[in-house]
Parts: structure tokens; C-alpha cells; sequence
């Protein structure tokens, strides 16, 4: 495998709106907007085929939103596309709900060359279910499961805790639910009240509470113990696989590597000759991009730099935002922090007091020119962070 190089396609369309989720989605759409919005991603894609040298190929492509597991042959052109500049065991991933996963959907999915399913179940239980404004059934969602387990050589499943009324009980059969599914990945995450989400907008009048902080540690302690037992290699803080199964895309994120974002709400990273490369998003309005504002936003500026030096500038980002996010990506997974890495960008390590602590306690570890965080930790990680960022300070001071 080449250096790694990925691939966001962002897919808006929900058939229904879950009252927690804060991503770029709408359910008010027709097979006329789906069709434009495929035809808006192609002409993206090629603005950025413009751009990027010939010899970056993709290593991992994910299709997220949204829901892309509502399409399944509308993608033959899109995926025609990428495959023009995919390595040849690219890991191409698309997420769907429960009720997407036929036996049909899934022949279109695997011929079109998607090789990982990733399920979006959040519970097992109904009222979990109910409580998390979902469509589909605990059953549904286990059918679905043991479909996609049995279907692609790679899946996931995915399950939220925290949500109201659950129980240490519930979260238990949850888990037990999804290790019994087959599925070989697995990814956890706390609720959260986000933004302008029904639920946000519930905490805000005191209609719903969010579950202490407490709390959620325990479900996750419960979880990292669960599914060791069950085989499971905790990954980072919200990601655990089967020994093999690894998202790769996910590992292009906590490493830092480059990937393009296209769609609506997307963000992507691209490098350039200099330190920390750019990060970029497209705005998350539909509308706009249904009225083919977006595609060509890959500003002549910006094309420029990347056909003169083979990179983007980033006028937004800094060395210090990089560090920050590089020491937060790396500490709440398994692979902790290169220090070599950041000494190469004219940084030294100056150890801090909470550092020798943290070493001292067993709660942070240095080997071989990594610092780990110990995995009970990662829960706490963003405390850790600043800690540890604060430590590298810049060569000439
Ligand atoms: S959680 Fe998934 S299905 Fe629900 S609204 Fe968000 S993107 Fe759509």
C-alpha cells in the first residue's frame, strides 16, 4: 500500500431525521435531487483530480452522511471515477441504516466495489430505540448486522450510550447484541446535545437532561472491559476491531494523513511542501450545492499553489493548532504520539510537572520515541492534551 491518501464522500439524504444528529443531512428530497447532487460530487471530484498529482491514489474511500446506504447503482459513475485513482485492495466503506440492508442492496454495494458495510444501530433496545428517535427495529437492526458480517469481508456497527432511561443492564445486552452479530468493528460514542438538534434544543428548555459525565465513564469502562473479553482491540477512545479489521480510514483521520472531502458539509486535508497543510469543509448547505455553487470552490489560488509546489498552503492553520490536534488525535488511540515527529517541526520536549506525574503514575508512558496515554485514560484525554502540548515548546526558546 501506497502512502496513505483517503477519500470523504458526503451523503445527505436521510428518509428520516434522528433528533440527536448534527450532521449535514435532509430528508426533504427527490430521486431528481439525488440524481443532481451524484452529477454536483463527479464534477467536485474531477476539480480535484485537476489538482492532485496522478500518482496519489486512494488508499481508503468512505461514503458517510446521511444515509448512502438509501443509493445503490446511482453510484456506478461516481465509483467509476474513483476507481480510476484507488490502489488495487482500496478499502471503499459505505454506512447505511438497517432498513437499507437488503440482499439485493448489498449484491449492487459489493459489485460496485464497496468491500466494508458500516450499520448505524445506536441500540438493541426499543425503548433505546424510541428514546433515540430511530427507524428500525432491534430486530431489523441484528438482521442487518449479521447481513453486512456475512456479506463483506469488513463491517461495523455502531451504538450510542447515554441516551435517556438506559440502564447498566441495557448497555450490557447492547454490546453482547453486537459481538453475537458478527460484525469485526465496532464504534461506541457518548450522546451528545449538538448545535440546533431537537435534543439540544430539549436540553436548552430543561426537557431533557444530559447523563453525567460519571456516568458515561462507567458505561465506557464497562464497554473496554466487555470487549476485551470478547476479543475486541481497543483502537481509540470510541473504536474497537477484531484483530485484522481495522478501519483503515479511521487511522488515516488519528494519524494525520491526507484525504479529500467532497459533498456537502464535507472536510478534507491536503498537504503541502510546508508543516501542517491545509484543512478545508464545504458549506453544509444543500440548497447551494444542489444549484451547483460548490463544485468549482477549489479556488484558482489554491490550484495554483498545489500544481507549482505539489501542496496547499494553509492560511488558516498554524503550527500550534497542529500540535494541538495532533497530540488530541494521538493520545485517545493506541498508537499515541511520534515524538520525532513533532521535534521535526521545531518543537523539544520539555517535561512539566503533570507530565513526570503522569509517567510517574502509570497514566502516561514513553517508549521508543512515543508517549502513550494508558487506555483508562483516553475517556479524559482532552485535560491530557493541553498537558502534553504544553510540553513541546518551540527549539529556539
Ligand atoms: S443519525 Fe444518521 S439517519 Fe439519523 S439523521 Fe443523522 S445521518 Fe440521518
Amino acid at each position: 500500500m501506497g502512502k496513505p491518501f483517503g477519500l470523504y464522500v458526503h451523503i445527505p439524504f436521510c428518509s428520516k431525521l434522528c433528533h440527536y444528529c448534527d450532521f449535514a443531512k435532509t430528508a426533504n428530497f427527490n430521486a431528481d435531487h439525488q440524481k443532481s447532487y451524484i452529477e454536483s460530487l463527479i464534477k467536485q471530484l474531477s476539480v480535484w483530480y485537476s489538482v492532485i498529482p496522478d500518482s496519489r491514489q486512494f488508499t481508503s474511500v468512505f461514503f458517510g452522511g446521511g444515509t448512502p446506504g438509501l443509493l445503490t447503482s446511482e453510484y456506478t459513475e461516481l465509483m467509476t471515477l474513483i476507481g480510476q485513482r484507488a490502489v488495487h485492495d482500496v478499502e471503499v466503506t459505505l454506512e447505511a441504516n438497517p432498513s437499507n440492508v437488503t440482499a439485493e442492496a448489498c449484491e449492487v454495494w459489493r459489485s460496485l466495489g464497496f468491500n466494508r458495510l458500516s450499520v448505524g444501530v445506536q441500540s438493541f433496545d426499543e425503548s433505546g430505540l424510541k428514546a433515540l428517535t430511530r427507524d428500525h427495529s432491534s430486530s431489523e437492526a441484528f438482521s442487518a448486522l449479521q447481513k453486512a458480517a456475512n456479506t463483506f469481508p469488513l463491517s461495523n456497527g455502531d451504538l450510542i450510550y447515554g441516551w435517556p432511561g438506559q440502564t447498566t443492564d441495557s448497555w450490557l445486552s447492547d454490546l453482547s447484541r453486537m459481538v453475537d452479530s458478527g460484525v469485526n468493528h465496532l464504534s461506541l460514542y457518548a450522546l451528545t446535545y449538538e448545535g440546533q438538534t431537537p435534543f439540544a434544543r430539549a436540553q436548552r428548555r430543561g426537557v431533557m437532561q444530559a447523563v453525567e459525565d460519571d456516568r458515561l465513564a462507567i458505561y465506557y469502562d464497562m464497554a473496554c472491559d466487555f470487549l476485551r473479553k470478547a476479543g475486541f482491540e481497543h483502537e481509540e477512545i470510541s473504536n474497537w476491531s477484531r484483530p485484522g479489521a481495522s478501519c483503515r480510514h479511521n487511522w488515516l483521520y488519528w494519524r494525520g494523513d491526507e484525504y479529500i472531502g467532497i459533498g456537502a458539509g464535507a472536510h478534507g486535508f491536503v498537504a503541502d511542501g510546508s508543516n501542517v497543510g491545509l484543512r478545508y469543509s464545504y458549506p453544509g448547505d444543500l440548497r447551494a450545492f444542489l444549484r451547483n455553487e460548490i463544485q468549482n470552490s477549489v479556488s484558482p489560488k489554491m490550484k495554483d499553489i498545489v500544481l507549482s509546489t505539489g501542496g496547499i498552503v494553509d492560511s488558516e492553520r498554524n503550527l500550534e493548532s497542529w500540535l494541538l490536534e495532533y497530540v488530541g488525535c494521538g493520545l485517545r488511540c493506541r498508537d499515541g504520539i511520534d515524538i520525532n515527529l513533532i521535534t521535526e517541526k521545531g518543537y523539544r520536549l520539555r517535561e512539566s510537572e503533570v507530565f513526570r506525574r503522569g509517567l510517574r503514575d502509570g497514566m502516561l508512558r514513553m517508549q521508543n520515541d512515543r508517549i502513550y496515554l494508558s487506555e483508562n485514560e483516553w475517556f479524559r484525554e482532552t485535560a491530557w492534551s493541553l498537558a502534553v502540548a504544553d510540553c513541546f515548546v518551540v527549539s529556539s526558546i
